[in-house]
C-alpha cells in the first residue's frame, strides 16, 4: 500500500491515481495526511483501495506531493549505523547505536527546496532510509518491530557540518535541523509491499551524480535492532519517525569535498518506493 499527502490530504496512490482518503471513506476517516500512520486505520484503507476504480480517479501530480508525516511528534536518527559511513568518518563501528533527535520543524516535501542560510558553505547531504512508527512501542522484542511500522520512506538528513563540528563541543541537533533540513517522501510504503524489508535499497544523487549507494543489509545495527534498543529507553507512537543512518560517500569525505550550493539538485531514492527531488536555494 502506498500512503501520501496530496495537497494536504490524506491519500492512497495506485496505478499513479490518488485516492482521497476523507472522500472515498464518506468522511469516515480524516482528510489529516497524519491518519495513514495509525497502523489501527490500515485494513479500513485496504478496503477503501480494494473498492477503488483507478480510471475514475484522478492522476497524481508529484508537484502536489507534501512531506507523508508532515507533523512527526518526534524524529530520532542514528549518526553511525552503515561501516562505509563509520570508515570514512574515521569512527569505530559502534557497539551500540549513537543516536540524535532532529527538530520536527525541519520536515519538508520530497520536491520542497532545501534553504541553505547565508554564509553556510558546508552544508552536507545523507540519503537515507526513515521507517514511520505505527503504533505504541516501548520494550518492543526485535521480532516484533515490523509489526509496529506503519511503512518506509526516503529521507534526506541535510547537515550543517561547519556548525556540526564548530569547536568546542559537537553540535549535531542544531545542525541538522535547520528549516527545510528534514525532505521526506515522496510517499509512504507499508512493510509488506517492499520486495524485502530487511534489502532496502538506498541511493543518493546530486546533479545526477550517484554519491551514495548501500542496502539497509549493511546496517550496522538493523531496523527491528536499532528499534528495539530505542525502545528500551523511549516510547515512540505513531507518526514518529526514525532516520535509519546514511552510507558511506557524503560530501565532506570526499576529495574534493561537495558541499550543497544554490541551484543544485539532490535525489534520494528508494526502489519501491520512488525517488525525492529537491533543489538546493539560497536563504
Ligand atoms: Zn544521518
Amino acid at each position: 500500500m502506498r500512503m501520501a499527502n496530496v495537497g494536504g490530504r490524506a491519500s492512497l496512490v495506485v496505478d499513479g491515481r490518488v485516492v482521497d482518503v476523507e472522500r472515498a471513506s464518506g468522511g469516515e476517516l480524516s482528510s489529516d495526511p497524519m491518519v495513514v500512520t495509525d497502523l489501527a486505520v490500515h485494513p479500513r484503507l485496504r478496503e477503501l483501495l480494494a473498492a477503488a476504480e483507478p480510471w475514475n480517479l484522478p492522476e497524481l501530480d508529484p508537484t502536489h506531493l507534501g512531506p507523508p508525516v508532515p507533523r512527526p511528534g518526534k524524529i530520532v536518527a542514528a549518526a553511525l549505523n552503515y561501516r562505509s559511513h563509520a570508515e570514512e568518518s574515521r569512527l569505530s563501528i559502534p557497539d551500540e547505536p549513537h543516536v540524535f533527535a532532529k527538530l520536527t520543524s525541519c520536515v519538508a516535501g520530497p520536491f520542497d527546496p532545501i534553504v541553505v542560510p547565508a554564509g553556510r558553505d558546508q552544508v552536507d547531504f545523507e540519503a537515507e532510509i526513515v521507517v514511520v512508527v505505527g503504533r505504541t512501542m516501548k520494550a518492543v522484542a526485535e521480532r516484533d518491530v515490523w509489526s509496529h511500522l506503519a511503512g518506509v520512506t526516503c529521507g534526506q538528513d541535510v547537515s550543517d557540518r561547519g556548525e556540526q563540528f564548530r569547536p568546542p563541543a559537537r553540535q549535531f541537533t542544531l545542525a541538522k535541523s535547520y528549516d527545510t533540513f528534514g525532505p521526506i517522501g515522496p510517499v509512504l510504503v507499508s512493510p509488506d509491499a517492499l520486495d524485502d524489508r530487511d534489502d532496502i535499497g538506498i541511493v543518493g544523487r546530486v546533479d545526477g551524480a550517484e554519491l551514495q549507494r548501500s542496502s539497509s543489509s549493511d546496517l550496522i545495527f538493523s531496523v527491528p535492532a536499532l528499534l528495539a534498543w530505542l525502545t528500551r529507553f523511549v516510547t515512540f507512537h505513531p507518526g514518529d519517525l526514525v532516520f535509519t543512518g546514511t552510507p558511506g560517500g557524503v560530501g565532506e569525505s570526499r576529495t574534493p569535498p561537495v558541499f550543497l550550493r544554490p541551484g543544485m539538485v539532490v535525489e534520494t531514492e528508494i526502489p519501491g518506493v520512488g525517488v525525492m527531488r529537491n533543489p538546493v536555494v539560497a536563504g
